[in-house]
């Protein structure tokens, strides 16, 4: 799967800069200063690089810091990094669940991007409660996110368990790649465990309309696709490079075209 990143990111938003990807030989640190060597405004990060850029910034802004985790890098007499996943994820879900504080959630997947939601999740004062296939590795974030926010409200608990977790959770989050191309038709939870007073959050956007998606609005559920949180951290990459608001709603609109393509996506509302 190539990123549709460039779609997006170079559809008629009247900005003099093009937006390309770039793979990687080197050594990851010495990448990016030639980057900025070669005059590039900025660069977008992805897995399995978030981590491994940070020794090449001369700063990093606080979230970035907490989590360990870049996806933004701003090229200049300064190597800047950031993260907007964080507040990506946080702002699309907003839009759908309403305030967090206070609010359950449950969390599925311990992974990179289960990382960025969880801790912004935390900092919007949720209850969070973490079910990973590796039951480690929710523990090891757990245990991450406490020593680092101290007072967080933060549970794991094993996989087998989150349907009996659902009654009294407010908000269900997908953080891993089940029901992603090429096997959308897998879901986390069986449709029979969702009820209508779940917001429903899927991080997968390909397809835009996941298997978990379409069975929560059958069962009343309210949704949040992953489109959005994509489109709102590109959307604050450009401002942190050019300084801009970009036209989000044109970004989402290119978005949704590229990845219509998916099998499922012709024509079907999606958050
Ligand atoms: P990751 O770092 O590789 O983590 C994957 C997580 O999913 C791990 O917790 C892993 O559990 C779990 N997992 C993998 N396969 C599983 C399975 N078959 N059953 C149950 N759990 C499984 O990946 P990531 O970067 O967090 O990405 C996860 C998903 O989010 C991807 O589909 C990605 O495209 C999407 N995403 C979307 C956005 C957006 O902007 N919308 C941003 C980032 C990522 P173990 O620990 O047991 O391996």
């Amino acid at each position: 799967f190539r990123s549709q990143s460039p779609t997006y990111h170079n559809w008629e938003m009247g900005l003099d800069a093009i937006y390309i990807c770039l793979h990687l030989r080197g050594s990851v640190p010495d990448s990016v200063r030639a980057a900025r060597d070669l005059g590039i405004g900025g660069l977008n990060v992805t897995i399995p690089f978030k981590s491994q850029v940070i020794p090449a910034l001369d700063t990093i802004d606080e979230v970035a810091n907490m989590i360990g985790a870049v996806n933004v890098i701003h090229l200049g007499e300064a190597i800047r990094g950031y993260n907007t996943d964080v507040t990506a994820s946080i702002r699309s879900l907003r839009e759908v669940s309403g305030r967090l504080d206070g609010k359950v959630v449950l969390l599925v997947g311990a992974g990179g991007s289960a990382r960025a939601v969880a801790f912004g999740l935390v900092g919007e004062g949720a209850m969070v409660r973490i079910a990973n296939r590796t039951a480690k590795r929710a523990e090891d974030l757990a245990d991450e996110i406490r020593s680092k926010k101290p007072g967080a409200e933060i549970q794991t608990l094993p996989l087998g368990e989150m349907v009996g977790c659902l009654a009294d959770s407010d908000v269900l989050i997908n953080a891993t790649p089940v029901g992603m191309h090429p096997n959308p038709g897998r879901s986390i939870v069986d449709s029979s465990a969702l009820r209508p007073h779940l917001t429903v959050m899927d991080l997968v956007y390909n397809p835009q309309n996941t298997m978990l998606l379409n069975e929560a609005r059958k069962s009343g559920c309210k949704t949040v696709g992953g489109l959005k949180m994509l489109v709102y951290q590109a959307a604050e990459s450009i401002k942190i490079w050019t300084g801009k608001d970009p036209p989000v709603d044109v970004m989402i609109g290119a978005a949704r075209k590229a990845l219509a393509k998916f099998p499922g996506d012709q024509g079907i509302s999606t958050n």
